[in-house]
């Protein structure tokens, strides 16, 4: 029997397959989204109501040019789907002054002229009361920071896209065949022209890629003080505590809370399907006493809390590129937990990946060669 043949097959239709699917499916290609859970969904890493995007770039300034592109793509998406999925309320990124969140933070905006400006704690205090910094901190304040809905655009993508959408089938495998692709699932195989990884936490089992799952917690914690974490009166930020601990956190939005995390939370690395999916007093512990210290009042009892996956490359940078060995499949993967910001721009790239081999982007920093 002759099977169904797509010019693309994304695997994996979470933040940057539902993106990819929307950008191939764009440019009038025959398109397939094959995910193992729903669009969306609570198993993967783009779930819990919100995620931070902002111009300044710590991580590496060379995400700036890619920003920029992700807010205009955002922007486009919202205008199509006819609802607000970025909510801009400026961004704080603070620590003590010589650390990688504040100084590689204004470096972004010294390098990329982007308008910013630097706050001390007490400053910080006044204009944002819930906040309290260190006195040895320093803060950047961005002003075109703010948050996404990562389900809502999720679903804008995937719903927008027009693509065929096959949900609750998990891809076992798949193989070159000729200039194309074979892909198996539980319920069979389909083939195509092109194949698009973008498994998310599952990349290294089936891209074959250095991606190394790793369980996170969010809490929402009761403010005794909800006025204070409203949108208007509170950016969202990332807090550098010393060289090892970062944390980051957002105001209340839906679930009427505080909501914050630590990166790398308790360090649980392994197999996606081994980690621990429930929350426990620990997770808790950890991030209340942050929240204790640094906001005094957002620390109460935790309203919800659920836990995530990151899902981190070798040096914690996305990997975009088509794989050396069959250029026909293109993988997005390693987003290391703070690749949400970018799908639209990631979605853009791995079409142009996927259908012309190339990108005008600049993602030389990202490419797979850099890891030997
Ligand atoms: C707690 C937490 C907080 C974060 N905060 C931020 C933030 O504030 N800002 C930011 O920019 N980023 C943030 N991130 C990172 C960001 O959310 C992720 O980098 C991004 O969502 C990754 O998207 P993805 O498409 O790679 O993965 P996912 O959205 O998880 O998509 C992968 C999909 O592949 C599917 N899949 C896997 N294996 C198979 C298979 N064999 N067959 C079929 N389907 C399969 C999965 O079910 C899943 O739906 C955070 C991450 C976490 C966990």
């Amino acid at each position: 029997m002759a099977r169904e043949r797509w010019d693309a097959i994304v695997v994996g239709v979470g933040g940057m397959g539902s993106a990819a699917l929307y950008h191939l499916a764009r440019r009038g290609k025959r398109v397939l989204g094959l995910e193992r859970f729903g669009v969306p969904n609570e198993l993967g890493s783009s779930h819990g109501l919100t995620r931070i995007i902002r111009l300044a770039y710590y991580e590496h300034v060379a995400y700036v040019p890619l920003l920029r592109r992700a807010y205009e793509l955002w922007g486009g998406l919202e205008a199509e789907a006819g609802e607000r999925l970025l909510h801009v309320t400026g961004s704080i990124d603070a620590g003590p002054p010589d650390q990688l969140v504040f100084s590689g933070s204004l470096r972004s905006c010294e390098e990329h002229g982007l308008p910013h400006e630097l706050l001390d704690p007490a400053e910080v205090a006044r204009r944002f009361p819930a906040y309290r910094l260190d006195p040895s901190h320093l803060a950047v304040l961005q002003p075109d920071g703010g948050f996404l809905l990562p389900e809502r655009c999720i679903a804008a993508h995937a719903q927008l896209s027009g693509a065929e959408l096959r949900t609750g089938e998990r891809v076992l495998g798949w193989e070159p065949v000729g200039e194309g692709v074979r892909v198996r699932t539980e319920r069979g195989e389909v083939e195509a022209e092109r194949l698009v990884l973008t498994a998310g936490a599952w990349m290294g089992e089936l891209a074959g890629l250095p991606v190394v799952a790793e369980r996170q917690v969010l809490a929402w914690l009761e403010p005794s003080r909800p006025e204070l974490f409203e949108p208007d009166r509170f950016p969202v930020f990332n807090l550098q505590v010393d060289e090892e601990e970062r944390y980051y956190g957002f105001p209340a939005f839906e679930i009427p809370g505080f909501k914050l995390g630590r990166y790398h939370h308790l360090r649980e690395g392994g197999p996606p399907d081994e980690l621990d999916r429930e929350p426990h007093q620990e997770d808790e512990r950890v991030l209340r006493e942050f929240a204790a210290r640094y906001f005094p009042d957002g620390a109460g009892p935790a309203l919800t809390l659920k836990t995530c996956l990151f899902e981190n490359s070798p040096d914690e940078h996305f990997l975009l590129d088509r794989l050396p060995d069959a250029p026909q499949v293109v993988v997005g993967g390693g987003f290391s937990g703070h690749g949400f910001k970018f799908c639209s721009v990631v979605g853009e790239i791995l079409a142009d990946l996927a259908l012309d081999g190339d990108t005008r982007h600049e993602i030389g920093f990202l490419r797979l060669a850099r890891l030997g």
